[in-house]
């Protein structure tokens, strides 16, 4: 799924990889606007949701 860069006004970006490990949902971004990379772990029981800050 995607994700907003955190680092800029980016929205929407596409992860470069994406895992489902079960329980949980890891994805890596780079961003196209200012190249800033993240990653995310997502509860898959609620996946979809934003990630807390
Ligand atoms: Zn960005």
């Amino acid at each position: 799924m995607t994700d907003n860069c955190p680092n800029c006004p980016q929205r929407q970006v596409a992860p470069m990889v994406e895992q489902d490990r079960g329980d949980r949902i890891s994805a890596l971004y780079r961003c196209a606007g200012c190249g800033h990379v993240w990653s995310t772990n997502r509860d898959a029981r609620f996946y979809g949701e934003q990630e807390a800050a």
